[in-house]
């Protein structure tokens, strides 16, 4: 089947029009013309065809205006068109329709076992994707492309080198389900999507960040590099791969084959295996359980999760002496599953390590998407492909 061909909004001016809105909006067209550097005549053209077409509208008249009458201010209209997203986590499959400012409407989460994989679970994704096409379909919402985050190993183009979890070596993600589907489709790793989404989406967004280093605490260490302004990928896509730290050379082996992997000591998993060998106890079983009975009060939890913490924030620091990232945010199951003290104490050795001038001009925010910073950021990233600006 033939993909839907978007290339018309591909027009640099149009995208360039668009995403200043989306990030700034609502805005009048002599703001545009000042922020974009375009003729208004341009401005006047690109954003009535923006109008004609849905993906904009008025919004009310711009008190400030200096001179004259107020002028019209224009926004990014939430219903002009949807993306369908997925997030392939290690406890289920979370899928979501999210309108063109980049909110969810409608999400549902599918519990798998870690036996779902390969095929099966490929067929389990084509599943829920239709069936948010159907309601999309049912609900008359343009749908304008298909974003997927995954774990593991993708390339630019879209195929999934590696994804233990999954069952996934080697596999054609995007070429599959833009055949499967016949919709333009992003799939991108799922801590830079949701790096992606905190930054173009998240409650705190200021246009003055730049640089930013989300991190993922979950049954792996995850990190997605926003570096002047855009998302970091590296020479082959493949940049971020920060649970593979080498923290302990001689400690305990990695789902990578090395040793003593920030990952292997520090996150979900690991963080477990220390509480048993601890605590003895059989009534923990996952990493909620650990989370609930350290945030209940339970010492032996508190300090294997603290002990955790500090070897993440410890490498997060050296990060930031590195990258001299603006913004560091916290996101995954267990942050987000702890009081405030996981956070704090991450944060806390991170500072101890970060040098004066770098420590001194970095915010640590908690994850403002939680869960649906995958999905949120799959979304977005589907939106800039959209809306691709040339350089
Ligand atoms: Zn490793």
């Amino acid at each position: 089947m033939e993909v839907r061909n978007h290339t018309q909004l591909r027009d640099a001016n149009m995208g360039l029009i668009f995403r200043t809105l989306h990030e700034e909006g609502p805005l009048s067209r002599t703001s545009l013309v000042e922020r974009t550097g375009l003729a208004p005549s341009t401005v006047s053209v690109i954003t009535a065809e923006l109008q004609a077409r849905k993906f904009i509208r008025e919004r009310g008249r711009d008190a400030e205006t200096r001179i004259g009458r107020p002028q019209v201010l224009l926004e990014v209209n939430p219903t002009g068109g949807y993306f369908l997203s997925a997030d392939l986590g290690s406890d289920g499959l979370a899928v979501a329709v999210i309108d063109l400012s980049l909110e969810p409407v409608l999400s549902k989460v599918y519990r798998t076992d870690s036996t779902l994989q390969g095929e099966e679970l490929y067929r389990q994704l084509i599943r829920a994707l239709n069936d948010l096409q159907d309601t999309c379909t049912f609900q008359k919402w343009p749908v304008l492309g298909i974003g997927v985050a995954s774990p593991g190993l993708i390339t630019p183009t879209g195929r999934v080198l590696q994804a233990d979890n999954l069952g996934w070596i080697d596999f054609d993600l995007k070429a599959r389900l833009e055949s499967d589907i016949s919709e333009m489709v992003v799939v991108e790793n799922d801590s830079n999507a949701a790096a992606s989404g905190e930054f173009r989406h998240g409650s705190y967004r200021d246009v003055s960040v730049q640089n930013m280093m989300y991190v993922s605490v979950d049954t792996g260490i995850g990190c997605g590099l926003i570096l002047d302004g855009e998302l970091f990928s590296g020479t082959h896509g493949l940049a971020g791969e920060f649970g593979h730290i080498v923290v302990m050379p001689d400690g305990p082996r990695c789902a990578c084959g090395g040793r003593g992997c920030l990952e292997a000591v520090a996150a979900g998993p690991a963080l477990l295996r220390d509480y048993w060998n601890i605590s003895g106890s059989g009534s923990v079983r996952e990493v909620a359980d650990l989370t609930r009975q350290a945030n209940r009060g339970d010492e032996n939890a508190i300090g294997v999760l603290v002990e955790g913490a500090r070897r993440i924030g410890t490498a997060i620091g050296n990060q930031i002496n590195v990258l001299n990232v603006d913004t560091v945010v916290l996101g995954g199951s267990v942050v987000l599953g702890c009081d405030a003290f996981f956070f704090d104490e991450v944060e806390r050795a991170a500072r101890r390590v970060t040098l004066p001038r770098f420590g001194e001009t970095v915010t640590f925010r908690r994850s403002s998407l939680g869960t649906n910073a995958g999905l949120v950021g799959s979304a977005s990233l589907c939106l800039l492909q959209l809306f691709r600006v040339s350089a």
